[in-house]
């Protein structure tokens, strides 16, 4: 069985752990604990062919550390995770990204996906539509909006990332 390596990185509080955790269990939790560092493993089928995807969920991403480089080093494919309730977690993907171009080559061409959470917190929301469909253009990345809580649009990332991975 193909297997590729998923790295999701963002701000610390942003639902890395809770992307992952949905998508690996199907489970939701409403505890928070950043401390939490674990590499996760699912098959997944596209097109009828069985691939494992090993998801490492990272804490911590906010301080760029030789860690950090060397997740990016090893890592197939990225999924880069921001709140659309908090409008500066923006900005840690946006570096992330760069390091990552940095890291890889800057024509590598790296399976990533941008990933908007938190969708089900409509009031608390502070990143409007306009602002990251602009920004993931400007990147030419795919973007989803997702919620973790609700199950909403969580499969369609991996699904997206493992798409790009095999067809690299
Ligand atoms: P991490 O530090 O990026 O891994 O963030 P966590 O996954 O631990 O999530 C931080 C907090 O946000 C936790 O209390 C989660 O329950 C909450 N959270 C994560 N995703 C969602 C979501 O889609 N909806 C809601 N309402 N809360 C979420
Ligand atoms: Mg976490």
């Amino acid at each position: 069985v193909p297997r590729f390596n998923a790295v999701v990185l963002g701000a610390g509080g942003v639902g890395k752990s809770a992307l992952t955790v949905r998508f690996v269990k199907n489970s939701f939790t409403e505890s928070y604990n950043p401390t939490i560092e674990e590499t996760y493993r699912r098959d997944i089928f596209l097109d009828g062919e069985r691939f494992t995807m090993e998801i490492l969920d990272t804490a911590g991403a906010e301080q760029f550390t030789a860690l950090n480089e060397g997740y990016i080093k090893a890592g197939h494919g990225f999924v880069l995770v921001f709140s659309l309730t908090y409008e500066s977690s923006l900005r840690e993907i946006d570096d992330i990204r760069q390091q990552i171009a940095r890291i890889k080559g800057p024509d590598a061409n790296v399976p990533i996906v941008v990933v908007g959470t938190k969708l089900d917190l409509v009031h608390e929301r502070e990143v409007t539509r306009d602002k990251i469909r602009q920004l993931v253009n400007e990147w030419s990345l795919p973007f989803y909006e997702t919620s973790a809580k609700q199950n909403w649009h969580v499969t369609d990332v991996f699904q997206d990332l493992l798409m790009q991975m095999r067809d690299r």
